[in-house]
């Protein structure tokens, strides 16, 4: 390439970023709000609850407080718990232990579901927490352990400025028709098909 043709690219370059910088920064001039925002992470990819946590991280890096509940899990040997169990401003509930898949008593799973929603509830109606990540909610709803509708007029009321992170599989439609921001996360490996079993500090 020779001098005047490298000089016609740089300055096409130029001007092409120069029109990408104006549309970005009207995009970002027009978003001027600030709320509460609702958030799903669902699909059948890996990283859901991952990426609630990696918001409770950013929360707490900025003097928030926070809170968690997480449905279905009985276990409390996860990394993530024992590390934000740690720091201060957290409250986290593991509301799963009593869901009974063995003996498969739906009168017994409504009942315990609505235990662990009256916790969830606690912390929707917390305005000292600016994030609220209720991991793997999605299953108890569509189990119909849980209404929709008492979980959605529950994340109206709560506090204007509280973020809400809803993590699972097969969120109901109903409510990512409510939710700000829906993410699918999409399985397009996963190693435990390869055989390999969950490893401490990637998958607990
Ligand atoms: P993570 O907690 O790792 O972010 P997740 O919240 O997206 O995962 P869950 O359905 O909650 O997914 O599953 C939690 C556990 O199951 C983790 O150990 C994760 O690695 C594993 N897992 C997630 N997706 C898959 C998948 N598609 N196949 C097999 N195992 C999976
Ligand atoms: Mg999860």
């Amino acid at each position: 390439m020779n001098p005047t043709e490298d000089a016609g690219r740089e300055q096409r370059h130029q001007e092409r970023m120069q029109r990408k910088k104006a549309v970005i920064d009207a995009a970002i001039a027009r978003a001027d709000q600030d709320k509460g925002l609702l958030l799903v992470l669902t699909g059948n990819g890996k990283g859901k609850s991952s990426s609630a946590f990696g918001m409770l991280a950013r929360a707490l890096g900025h003097g928030m407080h926070v809170g968690v509940a997480q449905f279905i899990k009985g276990r409390s040997d996860t990394g993530e718990e024992a590390f934000f169990r740690q720091q201060t401003g957290v409250i986290w509930h593991v509301l799963g232990e009593g869901f009974t898949w063995d003996t498969q008593n739906l009168a017994r799973d409504i009942e315990t579901a609505r235990q662990a929603w009256v916790v969830a509830r606690q912390l929707l109606q917390d305005a000292s927490l600016g994030l609220v990540v209720l991991d793997e909610l999605t299953y108890p709803i569509k189990y119909g352990w849980l209404p929709l509708e008492t979980v959605l007029a529950d994340l109206a009321a709560r506090p204007p400025m509280q973020h809400v992170v809803i993590t699972g599989r097969a969120a109901p439609d109903g409510l990512c028709a409510v939710a700000d921001t829906v993410t699918e996360l999409n399985d397009v490996k996963h190693a435990f098909r390869a055989g390999v079993r969950a490893q401490k500090g990637v998958d607990l």
